[in-house]
């Protein structure tokens, strides 16, 4: 039987096979611990690492020494938001983020809040964007740290980075962007951008899984974070545990490549996105969610009325893998707190699907699997 057609890039990507290559002889040959500062095996695996470390800070614009390994984009949020609150408390305790983050940044904001902390989660516009206005009046004497994501990992909508940064910057906040769908997707520069820590992770752009980074600002301003992980003191003892050469090998070859062929891809990616879309709008009652044109070029995100959004989700499923909200969610049946802070009511929450459409997509993938979504839903509202 043949598989499903893969539309769910914003849950995870397939590795690239340049990636794959480029990571294998790190499992076997050159197996060294980075750590063996002592023998040639340690020296290899260092050297690799460092190379993928450069290619990461050149790709945002910070230098090698910013970047910090982790496991994923879960744990890079983690650390910054966490690490902020610890090191800034006796600053002020008053944390911003956005009712739209993933729940890696919105859970531990939760979990600072148990501990004492004030937490604003900042409403939306209907579209998905931040208001810059709303944000300003947010901002306190005692705020340490406004959290933005870069790219929503549902609606693919693309938060003003560079105005956020400016108006954190100008009142001497910190600004952390969770950035796990935007690198290699769309161009990131932490200066430009005035972004002090950002969060990265492989496996949303054809790298290896269970790697990310945290990118922390080293001047202008010296940003402080405590160590989360304790131990044999590695990452200049920011985030103990033996570094996964193998894993970080994958992840600086994934952003070199994403990075090469970033303009020519969005624009085949986009060109399919919009195509689909063109198709889908043939359905009665589709509704775009989220801003039309400042959004990831492989997002789409619609809402179909008079249909039940488990049913469709059902129907669709030996055709296409796409998802309903978010993938993290998903298991439990509550609308997307995404849609919901757009202002949707519940039924249209319920009833959206979620296209994420990547590098090996073809046309004829796009076409069939919008054609499938025409023809289930007409049979779901012809029962
Ligand atoms: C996937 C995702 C995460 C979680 O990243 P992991 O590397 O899987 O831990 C966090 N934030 C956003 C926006 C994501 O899309």
């Amino acid at each position: 039987m043949d598989r499903p057609i893969y539309l769910d890039c914003h849950a995870t990507t397939p590795a690239d096979d340049r990636v794959l290559a480029a990571m294998l002889p790190y499992f076997t040959t050159y197996f060294g611990n980075a750590s063996s500062v002592g023998h040639a095996y340690g020296w290899e695996a260092e050297a690799a690492i460092a190379q993928a470390r450069e290619i990461l800070a050149a790709a945002i614009g910070a230098t090698p020494e910013e970047i910090i390994f982790t496991s994923g984009a879960t744990e890079a949020n983690n650390l910054a938001i966490k690490g902020v609150a610890e090191s800034y408390f006796s600053r002020g305790r008053h944390i911003i983020t956005l009712q739209t983050e993933h729940n890696a940044v919105l859970d531990p904001c939760r979990y600072l809040a148990s501990l004492g902390f004030e937490i604003t989660f900042l409403p939306v516009q209907a579209d998905g964007l931040i208001d810059l206005d709303t944000l300003e009046k947010a901002l306190r004497d005692d705020t340490i740290l406004v959290s933005a994501m870069a790219a929503n990992n549902e609606i693919g909508v693309l938060q003003p980075l560079a105005e956020i940064g400016a108006l954190c910057r100008d009142r001497n906040v910190l600004f952390h962007t969770d950035a796990a769908q935007a690198i290699g997707k769309i161009p990131l520069d932490v200066e430009a951008m005035k972004i002090d820590l950002m969060s990265l992770t492989a496996h949303k752009v054809y790298g290896s899984k269970g790697i990310g980074a945290l990118y922390v600002r080293r001047r202008n301003p010296r940003v402080q974070i405590a160590p989360q992980f304790h131990g044999g003191g590695q990452e200049r003892g920011l985030r103990a545990g033996t570094l996964s050469t193998p894993l970080i090998v994958g992840l600086g070859k994934a952003v070199e490549i994403a990075l090469k062929e970033m303009s020519a891809e969005s624009a085949r990616i986009q060109g399919l996105r919009d195509r689909m879309w063109q198709t889908l709008q043939s359905v009665e009652g589709i509704h775009l969610n989220g801003h039309s044109t400042q959004r990831l070029p492989g997002n789409l995100n619609v809402s179909v009325e008079g249909v039940d959004g488990q049913a469709l989700l059902l129907a669709l499923q030996p055709v296409i893998a796409v998802s309903s909200g978010s993938a993290c969610t998903s298991a439990k049946i509550a609308p997307s707190h995404v849609l919901q802070a757009l202002g949707l009511p519940d039924v249209l929450a319920y009833a959206s699907l979620r296209f994420g459409i990547g590098r090996f997509n073809t046309e004829e993938e796009c076409d069939r699997a919008a054609h499938c979504v025409i023809d289930v839903v007409q049979s779901l509202r012809d029962r």
